[in-house]
């Protein structure tokens, strides 16, 4: 196949272009690198089945090559304030890629009879009502709240998604994608994820937002490549949540970031306020997955967030030399 994905250079468009490229696929990666990261892609250099399109996915795009199959994964995804990479400092840029950038991929993909893939998100639930989160439940969202040009964007973009489909008959999916980590992920997002594991490598207390009791459920990056992928080679036209559905407060997270860094300086709990509509809880129902795809994550948290510090440790190595 010849596949499209935008967002190639970021955290999981990189994962799944390189899963392609091992299968034997050519993949066109597009990126304009607002939130995708160079390193992510720099060992695709002078690969022939590799072509990089360094572009914004809300304009144009224009292919002259046959395609199979695009993916659309480009977007900022750091819900962070204080970052620069966090979508409530790229609000219109957000919007714009999921509104304008869907609309685009979706064109490029009828035009060349490709299938489609939406990266969609857990964050359609809102801060969910329903627990935990099935594919039919319609979400608890503020149109005009801090994270509403992220989830008022993927809203749109799964209602795009559906029309292409139904109108234009495009053969699309959908995937709900929760909490996810691993190698490649942005230092300097702002996430939980990289902020813990940092803190936890400089043997400092992890900043906790508010009481820390709110949850999580994390699902390791080699786990949900293989379920997207599984989705890719069904018939499903529905959202299909893709997620670890182990559920565990932001607190047990964090202990067992420090536990495995061997920090002794524990958590501080309250060190600020929560993002404003900060879900309470989430967790994935994964009925779907299972019964459709066959899916279920396999990697332990335990082993997926080892690896995830060997990455950070040497990236932070390469940073200092
Ligand atoms: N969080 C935290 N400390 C941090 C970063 C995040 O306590 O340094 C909390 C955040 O308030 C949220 C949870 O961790 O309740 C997960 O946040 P993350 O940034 O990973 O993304 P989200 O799941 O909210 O999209």
């Amino acid at each position: 196949m010849r596949i499209l994905i935008t967002g190639a250079a970021g955290f999981l468009g990189s994962h799944l272009t390189d899963r392609f490229l091992s299968e034997g696929h050519q993949v066109i990666g597009l990126d304009n690198f607002i939130t995708g990261n160079r390193d992510n892609i720099a060992h695709l250099a002078g690969n022939p089945s590799f072509a990089l399109m360094e572009q914004d996915v809300s304009t144009y795009i224009s292919v002259s090559e046959p395609l199979d199959f695009v993916l659309h994964f480009a977007s900022p995804a750091s819900p962070s304030k204080t970052s620069p990479l966090g979508y409530p400092n790229l609000p219109i840029q957000t919007m714009k890629a999921g509104a304008l950038g869907t609309h685009n991929s979706l064109g490029l993909a009828k035009k060349h009879n490709a299938k489609f893939l939406l990266a969609s998100t857990s964050e359609v639930y809102g801060d969910p009502l329903v627990h935990p989160q099935t594919e039919d439940y319609w979400g608890n969202c503020d149109p005009v709240g801090v994270r509403s040009v992220y989830d008022e964007a993927k809203r749109f973009a799964e209602a795009l998604t559906m029309a292409y489909h139904n109108f234009h008959s495009v053969d699309t999916r959908i995937v709900r994608i929760f909490n996810t980590f691993g190698p490649r992920m942005r230092l300097d997002d702002g996430r939980s994820v990289p902020n813990f594991i940092q803190q936890a490598l400089r043997k400092e207390p992890l900043t906790i937002y508010g009481t820390g009791e709110q949850t999580r459920s994390f699902c390791y990056v080699d786990d949900l490549i293989e379920g997207i992928h599984r989705l890719m080679d069904s018939d499903e036209h529905m959202p299909v949540n893709i997620g670890n559905p182990l559920e565990v407060s932001i607190n047990d997270f964090a202990r067992l970031i420090n536990e495995i860094c061997e920090n002794p300086a524990g958590l501080n709990v309250n060190a600020s306020e929560r993002l404003g509509d900060d879900p309470e809880r989430r967790q994935p129902d994964i009925t779907r997955a299972k019964t459709i795809l066959g899916w279920h994550p396999v990697v332990s948290i335990r082993e997926g967030l080892s690896k995830t510090i060997e990455y950070f440790k040497s990236k932070l190595g390469q940073q200092k030399a």
